[in-house]
């Protein structure tokens, strides 16, 4: 199982790669060369794709009013360099406002 902590923005972090226990991702291998450069600052996380999830139940989101505040969280996805597995290395928990293009039914 991979080793999880939660930092102090109640994100989950696990920066070993559940496959092979490498925390060599290829995202932060990748940006390395632009931070040398000193055309990325070097606190910034790199991740090869995010996406949002939010907590919803479409069955009953249509009594919810636009503004709504619901539970979400953005997943960041990196690719182990050792071993090509793909994970989720940072989850960063939140919320998002229901909006009229997002509520369905
Ligand atoms: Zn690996």
């Amino acid at each position: 199982m991979a080793e999880q902590r939660e930092d102090e923005t109640q994100s989950l972090v696990f920066e070993k790669c559940p496959n092979c226990g490498s925390t060599n991702s290829l995202a932060n291998k990748m940006a390395k060369s632009e931070i040398e450069k000193g055309r990325m600052d070097p606190k910034m996380d790199s991740f090869i794709f995010i996406f949002k999830c939010t907590v919803i139940d479409n069955n009953r989101a249509a009594i919810l009013p636009i503004g709504a505040e619901l539970p979400a969280y953005d997943v960041n996805m990196d690719m182990c360099a050792d071993c090509g597995t793909l994970w989720g290395r940072k989850v960063v928990i939140g919320s998002v406002k229901l909006t009229g293009m997002t509520k369905s039914r």
